[in-house]
């Protein structure tokens, strides 16, 4: 089965929006992997079919219920339903090239978009939801972190990417990050190509390449350096 992905949000139309595009627009086109959304109004009971209310103990903003989106849940996916379940959350474990190549060789996933102050925290326990972050700045909804993590992950399904081997030196790959890259005009504004990379000699230009990778890595990622340097 391909990678299935359900989305719970009270935007649906915001998707497949920049997935519908490009190398996960055709992919999607192709059946290699697949998009459902819920609305999560549709789970509301009360006639102004409200999905938040006011946070217990006080504060500003409004709180998804935990009960609705419970019930948004179960319906998207049975007991048996093998994809994780994740919520997009400022608190989750930071998304990572890694995690994504997880998830692109798994079933595919549920993923919940918060929107308002958050998500009543009984249903994250309850549904044994996964957080996931994007990064270390607030949103205004999951939406866009559901499509960030969709395109980091789809991309890596196979079949999708036309040239596989284009992943092998990316950033986050090879724990560096990217060496710099050029193309035509061989003269740009007065600069040239490193000579190098026009050399054909290709022992010369991978090791160009690595020792820039390992530059820019050192200067720019002094975290990720270490973890490479200690691997
Ligand atoms: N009050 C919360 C922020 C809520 S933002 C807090 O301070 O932690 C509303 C929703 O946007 C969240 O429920 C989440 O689904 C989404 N969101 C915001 N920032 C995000 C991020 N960095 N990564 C992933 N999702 C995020």
């Amino acid at each position: 089965m391909a990678f299935e992905a359900t989305i719970l949000t009270l935007y649906p139309d915001m998707f497949p929006g920049p997935l519908g595009h490009s190398l996960s627009g055709r992919a999607l086109e192709k059946g290699l992997w697949g998009l459902q959304t819920r609305q999560i109004r549709d789970y509301a009971t009360d006639k102004h079919r409200s999905v938040d209310d006011t946070p217990a103990g006080g504060g500003a903003g409004m709180v998804l219920r935990a009960d609705i989106l419970a019930r948004a849940i179960d319906d998207a996916a049975t007991v048996e339903d093998p994809r994780p379940r994740i919520l997009m959350s400022p608190r989750g474990r930071p998304l990572t090239q890694a995690r994504a190549h997880e998830l692109a060789e798994g079933p595919g996933a549920i993923i919940v978009c918060g929107r308002f102050e958050g998500v009543d925290q009984r249903v994250i326990d309850s549904r044994r939801l996964e957080e996931i972050s994007i990064g270390d700045y607030i949103l205004s909804g999951g939406e866009i972190g559901a499509i960030t993590l969709l395109d980091a992950v789809v991309r890596l399904i196979p079949g999708v990417m036309g040239n596989m081997h284009s992943a092998d030196t990316e950033s986050f790959e090879t724990g560096l990050l990217e060496h710099p890259q050029y193309t035509r005009p061989q003269e740009f504004e007065g600069m040239t190509i490193p000579e190098v990379l026009t050399s054909g000699n290709h022992k010369k230009i991978a090791e160009w390449q690595r020792q820039q990778a390992e530059e820019l890595t050192q200067q720019r990622r002094p975290d990720l350096w270490d973890a490479y340097t200690r691997k």
